[in-house]
């Protein structure tokens, strides 16, 4: 076999296995990977289409000064070829995912019956117009007009009203674009099913929680000395269950709120609650400093900020041995404003900072158990902080300590007489 006629049937062949494999990669792994899987699958196939046209062409219009031998050869290369073509068209065109291929100008060149399903596209009338014409009057053309930089979530179907898109655009060639749309629906389906579930659990353990918590309120411990130590333990192992439903029960009421009520929350007051609060939790402990240099207020929910910040308290408490210090700082910045808590304790290893927020996620079970943990409380920080628009900020030095910052956004802020900072 000629080079060229090798070349011929293992480019497909390689990039047909290439695209199968990531098409079964991105099914298995599921999530963000499969967007990337399918560009890498797509990419192929558009690289392919394209060199096998070109091969196509070439072939086709082969000097007529070809013995019929070599002719033979050239009608079997370009069959197997078009056979190839239509194969890898096929399998582009089955994608699960919404695929379009645009030009530099955003005008379509291509897509696939997904991309017909979900974002309303029509063979062949769309082949040609402006993207972001053929988009108008959904989420995306807005998301298009600025830019999109950024992947964007939850997209209502321009294709499908019930379905939710996540969508990103690539850039692909030299000037070319992919828009690669998946469909979401049924994650987000599930993700409610779960919440769901989390919810009615929690709340259907709250009632019999409280009674049996009552209850062993009531014994008197020096009426059974000598279950005095059972007693404790029963009481406080109630308590902390008590705590986790508590807990899961703000999660999901914090997870299906979109937006919170903007009240004025006085900062001064906050502070020097957090601040008694820790100093209780402490015991005499440890040293807690507050250090201001606004007196700014914050625009949000009270109640919430007032959990997330005192989280944040109570865990420097109980992450820094006894004689450690703790700062409680509320300052000004260009940005905003930042509030934070910096304590001398163990610290946190690198590798543990991007999942801490994650529900349940612990550096030592033990630790956190024995000093009143739930495992929840940062979950419910970084809840709190998405709804305010303010972004946290873990730094930390094993051994040496942490500093936990909240960052809001000027318009989050309020000056004390009651206009606004920002
Ligand atoms: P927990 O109830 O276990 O404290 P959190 O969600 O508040 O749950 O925190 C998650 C984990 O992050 C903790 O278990 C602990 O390992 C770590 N952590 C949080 N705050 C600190 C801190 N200030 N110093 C060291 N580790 C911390």
């Amino acid at each position: 076999m000629s080079p060229s006629a090798r070349t011929s049937w293992k480019l497909p062949a390689a990039l047909a296995a290439a695209l199968l494999a990531s098409m079964l990669l991105g099914w298995l792994v599921g999530g963000q990977v499969t967007a990337w899987v399918a560009v890498v699958a797509i990419a192929e196939v558009v690289l392919l289409l394209t060199r096998i046209g070109h091969q196509t062409r070439t072939m086709m219009t082969a000097p007529a000064s070809t013995s019929p031998l070599q002719h033979d050869r050239f009608m079997t290369r370009s069959r197997r070829l078009a056979s190839n073509l239509r194969d890898l068209r096929n399998a582009a065109s089955q994608l699960p995912d919404a695929v379009v291929l645009i030009d530099q100008q955003q005008h379509i060149r291509w897509f696939n019956h997904a991309a017909e399903n979900l974002l309303g596209l029509r063979r062949p009338q769309d082949r040609g117009v402006l993207l972001l014409e053929r988009m108008a009057g959904s989420e995306l053309s807005e998301w298009l007009r600025d830019g999109a930089h950024e992947p964007l979530n939850d997209a209502v179907a321009p294709g499908r009203a019930d379905s939710q898109l996540n969508v990103s655009l690539l850039p692909f060639g030299d000037h070319e674009q992919l828009l690669l749309a998946r469909d979401i629906s049924h994650l987000n389906r599930l993700e409610q099913v779960r919440r769901d579930f989390v919810a009615n659990v929690s709340h259907e353990l709250r009632t019999p929680l409280t009674v049996i918590h009552g209850y062993l309120e009531l014994i008197d411990p020096e009426d059974v000395p000598e279950l005095a130590s059972v007693l404790g333990e029963m009481r406080s192992q109630s308590k902390r269950m008590g705590q986790i439903v508590e807990d899961l029960l703000t999660l999901s009421r914090l997870e299906t709120q979109h937006d919170v009520a903007d009240e004025r929350v006085p900062m001064a007051a906050l502070l020097a609650t957090v601040r008694k609060e820790a100093e209780a939790l402490s015991q005499g402990r440890h040293q807690i400093t507050l250090e201001s240099n606004t007196d700014a207020d914050l625009l949000g929910s009270p109640k919430d900020l007032h959990s997330a910040l005192s989280n944040l308290v109570s865990n420097a408490v109980r992450y820094t041995p006894a004689g450690g210090s703790i700062t409680i700082r509320w300052q000004r910045t260009p940005e905003g404003a930042v509030y934070s808590v910096s304590d001398t304790g163990f610290g946190i290893p690198a590798n543990h900072l991007a999942r801490l927020t994650e529900r349940f996620y612990r550096i030592s079970s033990s630790r956190s158990r024995d000093s009143g943990g739930t495992g929840l409380g940062l979950s419910i920080v970084k809840h709190v902080l998405n709804l305010h628009q303010a972004q946290l900020q873990i730094e930390s030095t094993p051994g040496a300590g942490s500093t936990f910052s909240c960052h809001f956004g000027p318009a989050r802020l309020l000056a004390p007489g009651g206009s606004d900072e920002g």
